[in-house]
């Protein structure tokens, strides 16, 4: 059978041929293709000369382009525009692929030769990237447990079984608690304050239950609302210890156990591979390198926001003393914060959004990269696509010289999940003297055009665009040899700083003035939006840092040490948040039987990357502000050392190498105006 996924793309710039392909052709092609990728591995393996950078870990590197660029076509689609059939194929191709990749981790005889080439490394006069790439490769066989002798191979995989296991029913028992409350209400009192929206989804739930009135649950889009809007004091306490007490009631779908279990076989499963702890294994591959930097970076955080939050916190409870609040509690905090907010800045989505038309912003964020990276975007039609709603750009630098293909997907539609991603139909890399162009894609959920209005965004979606942009520059500019150090191949608490730092020019007239004009009057936006757009952005920021703190310091409590004797999760927990909470605790409430972002997903130890990267981006933009935010010299360095460069170095050296020091947190404080 003729299967276009595996021909040669005999399209402009070797882009995906998506009209050719059909749903069958996905499963054949993965089945090839992964035959391929295990030949050229096996030729690595059981190659009779001796082991060398190019024979060995280069040739890794190239091996499976074929799968690399089908897996990226197809899994995109299942993002972006999938169906039953697709969604069919990935269950299927899932273990396909996970019994490759394990076949490589655990082939000894490929680790063999990379081992020799690893301990003569000194000798081979490596370029920096070559280096990088070495020990990648190397470290990834070791902290998969190669080095380990037989037995404690068998250990490391029982452990990882067990806690797959753990992690897999931690989630299922917070989906059933969260689906085991419902709040019904009959009477309209009860819903004071709600927005029409929230009112009418609850009403949509219980009639679908057969149910008079309206039904609130615990998924975040009836959760939120209700606890910031309900009126009703003691309903949103009723909602809100209900959330806090997921997996906390001493029924079957308990997670106290499992989170006891879950820290000591991490912990053991560190020890094993011989480091110190869980979050030294994690941190290992981070920017932030050790537990003790990120507990100090933490910690000095903690001690120059908490006078602010504290003093955020009175003015909260004093203006909620007007309402008879005589102790502000968690129930209160939202509430309260959207009233006060509502009362010192009076900007409402409607009135910015005739300024952000979707068309002007897209025009708006290439003239940006234009300015900062000299780049020029050109609408194509002669790209095959897999949907009518995506457009495609021909990326090119001022001088003419071919940077890279974009797609651009922009509106909802049934088969696209939720949010806004940048991804890649292809990576960049180096070979035989060509210098093969990446292919970057965006993907947003924005309010789709009508016959009668434009697609008009909201600041939010404004920030999301620059965001998943700053992602795309990413992609883009990749410049390296090694598709695998390539774009946003980078560690995990860096990987956002190109991100949220292009977000900082939506906040800035000079920018702003290049795009953000009235769809019908052309007039632009009025000073007065942006002085407001900034000071709210910065609305009770003290607060919102220390709960951010207070979720990076448990989880590292958790992780950086052997907690084996811990038997009490609830008094564990309070310990851990003796510096960071205002609110009177609640003794039918804990955080860690529901957190699901370190104890389900794949953030443990990681947590605190959410401040991290907000640290990165505020320090790298002040070199901007101090500058100009449109300086070459300071644009090209960022290009030059950052962006172009992907995982070629450790992240620290390459953020020295553009801003001249380490980051510190003076500029994240600075910007949130929680320091002068
Ligand atoms: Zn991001």
């Amino acid at each position: 059978m003729n299967n276009p996924l595996l021909e040669i793309y005999n399209t402009p710039h070797n882009t995906a041929p998506f009209s050719n392909i059909k749903n069958d052709h996905f499963k054949p092609a993965f089945i090839d293709a992964i035959k391929l990728a295990k030949h050229e591995i096996s030729e690595i393996s059981k190659n009779t000369e001796l082991p060398t950078f190019e024979n060995t870990i280069e040739a890794l590197d190239f091996s499976g382009q074929t799968l690399d660029r089908i897996s990226s076509i197809f899994f995109n689609l299942n993002s972006a525009e999938t169906n039953d059939d697709i969604q069919q194929i990935a269950q299927e191709v899932t273990p396909l692929l996970t019994e490759f990749s394990n076949d490589i981790r655990l082939n000894e005889k490929l680790f063999k030769r990379v081992k020799l080439v690893f301990d003569i490394k000194d000798k081979l006069n490596l370029t920096p990237e070559q280096d990088t790439l070495l020990t990648n490769k190397y470290q990834n066989f070791v902290r998969n447990g190669a080095n380990l002798n037989e037995s404690d191979k068998l250990e490391l995989r029982k452990f990882d079984t067990e806690l797959a296991k753990l992690k897999l029913k931690f989630g299922e028992n917070v989906l059933a608690e969260t689906n085991a409350f419902k709040l019904l209400l009959t009477d309209k009192k009860q819903l004071k304050g709600l927005p029409e929206g929230t009112i009418e989804a609850a009403r949509m739930v219980a009639k679908q239950k057969n149910k008079d009135g309206w039904i609130f649950t615990l998924d975040y889009p009836s959760y939120i609302p209700f606890i910031t809007y309900a009126d009703n004091r003691e309903l949103r306490k009723k909602m809100a210890i209900a959330f806090g007490a997921r997996a906390f009631q001493n029924n079957d779908n308990d997670n106290q156990l499992i989170v006891l279990e879950l820290v000591k076989l991490r912990h053991k499963r560190a020890n094993l591979l011989s480091y110190k702890s869980h979050s030294h294994f994690v941190l290992e591959d981070r920017m932030a390198e050790s537990p003790e930097n990120v507990n100090d970076f933490l910690e000095d955080l903690l001690a120059k926001a908490k006078p602010i939050a504290q003093k955020e916190f009175e003015t909260l409870s004093e203006f909620a003393k007007k309402d008879g609040i005589l102790q502000l509690e968690k129930w209160d905090s939202a509430y309260y914060s959207e009233k006060l907010k509502k009362k010192l800045f009076d900007l409402e989505d409607e009135q910015l959004k005739p300024y952000f038309k979707l068309e002007n912003v897209i025009k708006g964020v290439f003239a940006v990269s234009n300015k900062l990276y000299d780049l020029e975007f050109e609408e194509i039609d002669t790209i095959d696509t897999y949907h009518e709603d995506v457009k495609t750009y021909k990326v090119n630098d001022t001088s003419g010289n071919f940077i890279a293909i974009l797609y651009a997907d922009f509106f909802p539609r049934a088969g696209k999940r939720n949010g806004a991603w940048m991804t890649s139909f292809k990576g960049q890399w180096k070979k035989d003297g060509e210098n093969s162009r990446p292919h970057i894609s965006i993907v947003c959920n924005f309010t789709k055009p009508t016959e009668t209005e434009p697609s008009l965004l909201t600041f939010n979606e404004v920030t999301t665009l620059f965001h998943e942009f700053g992602h795309a520059l990413h992609g883009m500019l990749a410049n390296t040899t090694y598709s695998s150090l390539s774009g946003t191949n980078v560690f995990w608490d860096f990987v956002e700083l190109p991100s949220q730092l292009l977000e900082n020019w939506c906040y800035e007239k000079e920018a702003l003035s290049l795009f953000a004009k009235h769809y019908k009057t052309n007039e632009l936006i009025p000073l007065d939006f942006i002085k407001k757009i900034k000071d709210s952005a910065n609305f009770l920021e003290g607060m919102q840092t220390l709960r951010q703190l207070s979720f990076g310091i448990l989880d590292l409590k958790w992780h950086d040490k052997d907690n084996s004797e811990i038997k009490n999760v609830k008094d564990f927990e309070s310990l851990a948040f003796t510096n960071t909470q205002f609110f009177p605790s609640v003794s039918e409430n804990c955080m860690s039987t529901s957190f699901s972002h370190i104890f389900q997903g794949g953030y443990s130890s990681g947590y605190y990357s959410y401040k991290w990267a907000e640290v990165l981006d505020a320090d790298a933009f002040a070199l901007f502000l101090e500058n100009g935010i449109f300086n070459k010299k300071t644009s090209l360095n960022f290009k030059r050392n950052i962006l172009e460069k992907g995982g070629t170095k450790k992240p620290m050296e390459l953020y020295i190498n553009f801003r001249g020091k380490k980051p510190n947190n003076d500029a994240l404080l600075k910007r949130a105006g929680l320091i002068k």
